[in-house]
């Protein structure tokens, strides 16, 4: 069930990018350095899920442009996923924290199936919880599904952390010099403006269920742990 009051219960969402330091692949000391923050987070005793993105190994969508079958190339591309879930286990219980990785693909040798109310006994238990694969489904985005698995595990809030921008811009900060941050703004602003920082369906079924939404960068030291003890950074989507 939903935690006890004061119990801060959130849905982290890591880009894969992050996870090979800019290359392709897994760098061991940007995913340690990930883990301890999550780690010394749950000591403090905030319960956490997260949801890995794969954008390190591969995205199905750049993999179809080049020819592959879209959906055996997102299948590609949950696998890569899974991955990235298996060295942010490692790490995490390295730190002493106990953690299970619940894939949406079966695969019973490195991961429990995905079963919600599992995984909310696990967060009560103060393990950590990885959801690999996606949704298992081809066609979607690691950020739709940390918007469902936040509902579904009833979660406080779904964490965003992004690579290379530090909240909600009214615009590409890369390409627009009169883009300015949001330290808050609504879901209905965010699509009826079309920003594409967070995917527009992500931001479709937080609106619907109310859920809240911070988007934040990965760059500042420390910034996964700050958010997850609930510190105001990034940017605050809400209804
Ligand atoms: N993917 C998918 N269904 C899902 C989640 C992911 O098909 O439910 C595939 C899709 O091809 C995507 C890839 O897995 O490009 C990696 O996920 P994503 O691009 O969301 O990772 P991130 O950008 O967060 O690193």
């Amino acid at each position: 069930g939903a935690p006890g009051p004061g119990v801060r219960r959130v849905l982290l969402k890591l880009s894969g990018e992050v996870f090979g330091g800019g290359k392709i692949g897994i760098d061991p000391d940007v995913v340690n350095g990930i883990a301890r923050q999550v780690a010394q987070a749950v000591r403090e005793g905030a319960q956490v899920a997260i949801v890995v993105g794969g954008g390190n190994f591969f995205r199905g969508a750049e993999l179809s442009q080049r020819g592959m079958e879209r959906s055996r190339a997102d299948y590609i591309g949950m696998l890569g996923t899974v991955m990235n879930s298996l060295a942010l286990q490692d790490f995490i219980e390295k730190q002493g924290i106990d953690t299970r990785v619940q894939s949406a693909i079966t695969m019973g040798q490195v991961a429990e199936p995905y079963i919600p109310r599992r995984a909310m006994r696990h967060l009560e238990k103060g393990r950590v919880v990885i959801f690999g694969a996606g949704a298992g489904m081809p066609y979607f985005s690691t950020d739709t599904v940390a918007a469902q698995r936040a509902l579904e595990i009833k979660a406080d809030a779904v964490l965003m952390s992004k690579s290379g921008v530090d909240g909600v811009y009214s615009a590409d900060p890369r390409t627009d010099a009169s883009a300015r941050r949001f330290d808050d703004l609504t879901f209905a602003e965010a699509l009826r403006l079309g920003l594409k920082v967070v995917d527009a369906a992500a931001f479709a079924l937080c609106m619907e269920n109310n859920l809240p939404m911070i988007v934040f960068g990965m760059e500042g030291e420390g910034n996964i742990a700050r958010v997850l003890q609930g510190e105001r950074i990034g940017t605050l989507v809400h209804g």
